[in-house]
């Protein structure tokens, strides 16, 4: 049996995860055969027209130098002056196509790859996120998937480019004059070492650069999401303080990065210079021997431009690469985690559930190598009871009410419903005919009416209105500025605490399942809200199966049945009056509430 889908994350390491990593990669281009062909060939024309300029420059030059101006000279020139006119248009149009449609083809393999991770997400479990951080979730979605389109477009085009360059360059200059092109390619390899040594440097330090500014991030969304905490314990000077240290380690870290950006460029630079300057030397020295012309060394001033530039855009390309690659790892290894909690083979459709739900031998630990916090937990409740689950903080009952909808999956034993295995129910249908209201209410930024609509998306205006009214919330919501179309504010901060948790039953009531659970709904709630959302629960309740976590046991005297879990499993069950009068767990935890 299967009891925990071990998160993959060793992508790398062997061939085969290797070769299907690669091949994943380049899937992305498929839809963008043709777009992708075009732009290359567009890369290569205009890297081919690059390099014809130099040499008609010199071949005009040639006929200038050497007849003079006839009239047949002059009318050469001007077909060529006409040709390179020609070549510029049709470089512009490659150069536009490979800049525009290179770049739109980036965003639309970047959209595809943002929208199979986030799927992916969705269907990923609470095993999963309850160890991520949200921030770093954002940045794959952001960040890294950036760095990859930039290496899927600019990738190929510039290594297409500065090879097409810098062989071409290489061999015409070979051609023209052998001696002079081995003194200036010698002087490459020099350029790319210091060029190479600078850029990791530089690499690194901007990499720096962004775990500086990911702290800053992450400093400033806790103490903005925690600004009432903050406010409370008058710590703004202490924030203040915290965020003045991460803000100056940014700049430190950005002064390193300018310090290695600035020998990287004027190195770059002075190299250049350099060039010229071997190249002239080169060329006299030669020309002294009668081994070069001016011609000639004109052509290799004009050619040095032409392939100093893929020179730079190679080390770059190195850079994207690693880059890119890195982005694709992380990207990669979310894509591969396969999701632990799905339906299984030949899971069915409910369509009508009574609601009775079993527990047989259930144990489950969160994590394969912590211990267990349900052991062999035997329980049956019938359709339509209404159950109390009680025990102190820590002992299990969220947990166990978290394994009937399958938020994780149990290790061993079965739980089913309605006399089937849950694993063996789709999980869609599962959750469906589950309601969950917690004291944690999460609600999404938008309007009242969009918020209750969550439970049912599909529901009409007035299913909305008629399960807010169930849940003694239209009186409230009517008196809100806008009504239902009023705009609550991210995760409803401008409604109280027992608004909110209306609005949550409200959205229970319009899913309407037969099955419910309310994990300490009341709380956190003052003493009349409570009463007000006591009630509308005990409403909701009719009629389903309902399981009550709850803090306060005033509130679940007249539960049918209580359950006391304790760290051994199920200690004691009865009803309230039945538990008193035995004096055992139940009775010690309720004279510890009311004495
Ligand atoms: P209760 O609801 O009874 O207060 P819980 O079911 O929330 O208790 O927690 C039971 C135990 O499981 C606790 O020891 C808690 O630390 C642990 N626990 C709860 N949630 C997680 C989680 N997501 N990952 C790992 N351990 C958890
Ligand atoms: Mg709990």
């Amino acid at each position: 049996m299967v009891i925990y889908t071990k998160i993959n994350f060793s992508t790398r390491g062997t061939k085969k995860t290797v070769n299907r990593k690669l091949l994943k990669f380049l899937s992305y281009y498929q839809p963008y055969l043709g777009l992708f062909t075009a732009d290359l060939v567009c890369a290569f024309i205009a890297a081919g027209i690059s390099l014809s300029f130099p040499l008609i420059i010199r071949y005009i030059t040639k006929d200038l130098l050497s007849a003079g101006i006839d009239p047949s000279v002059l009318a050469t020139i001007w077909k060529l002056a006409l040709l390179m006119l020609f070549l510029t248009a049709v470089e512009y149009c490659c150069n536009y196509f490979i800049t525009s449609y290179g770049h739109m083809m980036g965003a639309k393999m970047e959209y595809d790859l943002r929208n199979e991770l986030f799927n992916h997400l969705q269907k990923l479990s609470f095993n999963y996120y309850d160890n991520q951080k949200t921030g770093q979730i954002m940045s794959r979605i952001t960040n890294d998937l950036f760095e990859i389109t930039e290496l899927y477009h600019h990738g190929p085009e510039d290594l297409l480019i500065s090879l097409t360059k810098l062989i071409g360059s290489f061999i015409i200059l070979f051609g023209i004059n052998a001696y002079l092109s081995l003194v200036v390619f010698s002087f490459i390899p020099l350029m790319v070492c210091f060029a190479y040594y600078y850029n990791r440097k530089m690499r690194r330090a901007f990499r720096k650069n962004r775990e500086k500014i990911a702290a800053i991030n992450a400093g400033t969304e806790d103490s903005i999401s925690g600004v009432r905490v903050v406010k409370s314990f008058a710590n703004e000077e202490l924030e203040i303080e915290k965020f003045r240290e991460n803000n100056l380690r940014y700049v430190d870290s950005k002064q390193d990065s300018y310090r290695y950006m600035g020998r990287y460029h004027s190195g770059i630079h002075a190299f250049s210079s350099l060039i010229y300057l071997v190249l002239v030397v080169a060329a006299a020295i030669l020309a002294d021997g009668g081994r070069i012309n001016s011609l000639d060394l004109l052509t290799f001033l004009l050619y040095i431009n032409v392939f100093l530039e893929p020179i730079r855009k190679l080390i770059n390309f190195g850079e994207q690469f690693q880059n890119g690659l890195s982005g694709f790892d992380r990207f990669y290894e979310v894509i591969s985690i396969d999701p632990d909690i799905i339906d299984s083979k030949g899971a069915l459709e409910l369509t009508q559930v009574k609601g009775n739900i079993e527990f047989n031998d259930v144990s489950f630990r969160y994590n394969p190598n912590t211990a267990e916090v349900l052991s062999h937990i035997n329980l049956k409740i019938k359709a339509g009871e209404y159950v109390a689950l009680v025990g102190t903080s820590g002992v299990g009952k969220t947990t166990l009410c978290s394994l009937i909808p399958r938020f994780y999956q149990i290790s061993a034993g079965i739980i089913k419903l309605d006399g089937r295995d849950i694993r063996k129910i789709k999980l869609k249908s599962l959750r469906r005919n589950i309601g969950i209201v917690q004291q944690d209410v999460y609600l999404f930024a938008g309007s009242v009416l969009e918020n209750i609509g969550y439970g049912k998306p599909d529901a009409s205006e007035e299913a909305i209105i008629a399960a807010a009214k169930k849940a003694n919330a239209h009186d409230f919501i009517m008196g809100l500025p806008d009504g239902y179309a009023t705009d609550i504010g991210q995760r409803g901060v401008k409604l109280s605490g027992g608004q909110k948790q209306r609005l949550s039953i409200a959205r229970v009531f319009l899913k309407n399942p037969p099955v419910l659970i309310f994990d300490e709904a009341t709380s956190s709630l003052d003493n009349e809200s409570e009463k007000v959302i006591q009630d509308s629960l005990e409403q909701l309740a009719q009629g389903r199966t309902t399981i009550v976590i709850a803090h306060r046991l005033s509130t679940i005297r007249n539960a049918g049945r209580i359950i006391v879990l304790t760290d051994d499993g199920i200690a004691e069950e009865g009803d309230h009056q039945s538990l008193l009068s035995k004096g055992g767990i139940y009775s010690q935890l309720y004279k510890m509430q009311f004495e």
